[in-house]
């Protein structure tokens, strides 16, 4: 081990900044987190360490550095842009038995310091041993995204119950086994999710009752998963999708997303092919109740956003009913997915003021829109579900007022590598599927916006 890590308590303690740049900034202002006093000296000082000074926060010198000054410091930070300079504080520091960091050199402090993954109180310090900073932020950047953002809350919230646990469980055993149910239960979700009050209320029922029950921990995510790219996920959708115990999942989800579900969960099929659903609505409810009872964290993994046309409304439903927690992660909707994927912004200054999400789904063969809301100027229309009522679409905003020639896409598995994207006019988007082998899913977008496509298209450039 080349470097011995440890955490400092810096509260209160005299610390030095030599440095009045941007690098300094940076220091001072870690070391401001840890509360320490500050002191910052150089010739010339930034705006924002000014700014600092003036709020009282730090006390800045504005002179060049003279040996005296770290006398009665504990902590000092060499960063001019002088590395002489730099290295001359770093011996006299040395020779006072006072911590020093060099920014430049870490080899000539007794100190270096690490990406930070603050979590307060849990933090996480990430050092290559100054091999690489850009390698350590890297690794700082894949933690972040897999330690939800609330996760010191969960220590805060243990330490507050840990003699109430103590002495409920006696054994060492039956104590861990208590902790680690909850901080992968549902008491952590609601805490993640923001809920601390019911967080505090289910932690302080689970251990009231007579003979603490260890909380089954069955509970339901419904989450989107997006349009298509992995990339797109959310955090928290990812997060949930590798703490699953069973997924459902539908064919609007791309393999590569139901791929990133933890490998030895459960994966059950649950269709949703036009007109021909594998498993009609009222058993998917049902499953998701039945499933959570038996204590088991179940994933509903949706396409693109669970509550835009999602049916996400229905499948909570049922579960609030039975008293089963869930939370919901939104998730970007195709609209959104397949308008920035093909270059075409919803809204523009100058070319639509409003964006309505609807949906061609035929029910008994025929559209039932409120059309004279559709042709509205400066607006731009998003399709789900559009294709196969395409010819009563066009047909119906034409004769409802919107201009022939008002230009209109149709963005085919949008946001995959094998997106395809037809541009033509409102009159002719029937001839679109006509012409070309058109496979689901697909938006279709009409509005004047369409038109920026061939400026700002960007991405899977085939036509
Ligand atoms: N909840 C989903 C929509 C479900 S309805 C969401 O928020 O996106 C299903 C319709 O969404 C499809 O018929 C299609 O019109 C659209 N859709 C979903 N993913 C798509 C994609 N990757 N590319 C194009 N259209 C998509």
């Amino acid at each position: 081990m080349a470097n011995f890590p440890i955490f400092l308590k810096l509260q209160n303690s005299p610390c030095l900044v030599v440095g009045g740049g941007d690098v300094a900034t940076r220091k001072t202002e870690q070391l401001l987190k840890a509360d320490a006093k500050v002191t910052v000296i150089a010739p010339k000082i930034n705006a924002a360490l000014k700014k600092f000074a003036e709020d009282q926060q730090i006390i800045i010198i504005e002179r060049g550095y003279e040996q005296t000054d770290i006398e009665l410091m504990e902590l000092v930070i060499a960063a001019t842009d002088d590395s002489d300079l730099n290295n001359k504080i770093a011996r006299h520091a040395k020779s006072k038995q006072i911590l020093i960091n060099v920014v430049d050199n870490p080899d000539a402090g007794t100190f270096i310091m690490p990406s930070v993954i603050d979590r307060s109180p849990v933090m996480i310090a990430v050092s290559t041993g100054g091999a690489s900073p850009v390698l350590a932020r890297l690794l700082r950047a894949r933690l972040e995204t897999l330690i939800p953002a609330n996760y010191g809350k969960l220590a805060s919230l243990i330490s507050r119950f840990r003699e109430t646990v103590k002495s409920k469980f006696s054994s060492i055993k039956e104590r861990r086994r208590f902790w680690e149910q909850l901080l992968q239960g549902p008491v952590a979700e609601l805490l993640y999710a923001g809920q601390d009050q019911k967080a505090l209320n289910l932690l302080e029922k689970q251990l009231t009752a007579e003979s603490p029950a260890i909380e089954s921990g069955g509970e339901v995510y419904l989450v989107g998963g997006g349009p298509g790219d992995p990339d797109l996920l959310t955090f928290r959708a990812l997060r949930l999708m590798q703490q699953a115990d069973v997924v459902l999942y539908d064919r609007l989800v791309a393999s590569d997303i139901v791929n990133l579900v933890r490998k030895d969960a459960e994966r059950i099929y649950v269709g949703k092919e036009r007109d021909k659903h594998t498993l009609p609505q009222e058993e998917i409810n049902q499953l998701l109740v039945d499933l959570a009872k038996q204590g088991k964290r179940v994933l509903r993994l949706k396409g693109g956003d669970p509550f835009i046309f999602g049916r996400g409304g229905e499948e909570i439903d049922l579960l609030s009913e039975n008293n089963i927690p869930f939370q919901i992660v939104p998730g970007i909707t195709a609209a959104s997915g397949c308008a920035s994927y093909a270059g075409i912004p919803l809204t523009h200054r100058d070319h639509a003021q409003s964006c309505l999400f609807i949906t061609g789904h035929l029910k008994d063969g025929t559209m039932n829109l409120n059309w004279s809301a559709l042709v509205q100027p400066q607006q731009t229309l998003a399709v789900y579900m559009g294709t196969h009522g395409i010819e009563i679409l066009s047909r119906e905003l034409i004769k409802h007022g919107l201009s022939e020639s008002t230009p209109a896409a149709i963005i085919q598995q949008g946001t995959t590598s094998v997106q395809q994207t037809y541009i033509t006019t409102v009159k002719d988007l029937p001839d679109i599927p006509k012409q070309n082998d058109i496979k689901p899913p697909s938006m279709i977008i009409i509005g004047d916006v369409v038109s920026l496509h061939e400026k700002l298209a960007w991405f899977a450039l085939v036509e």
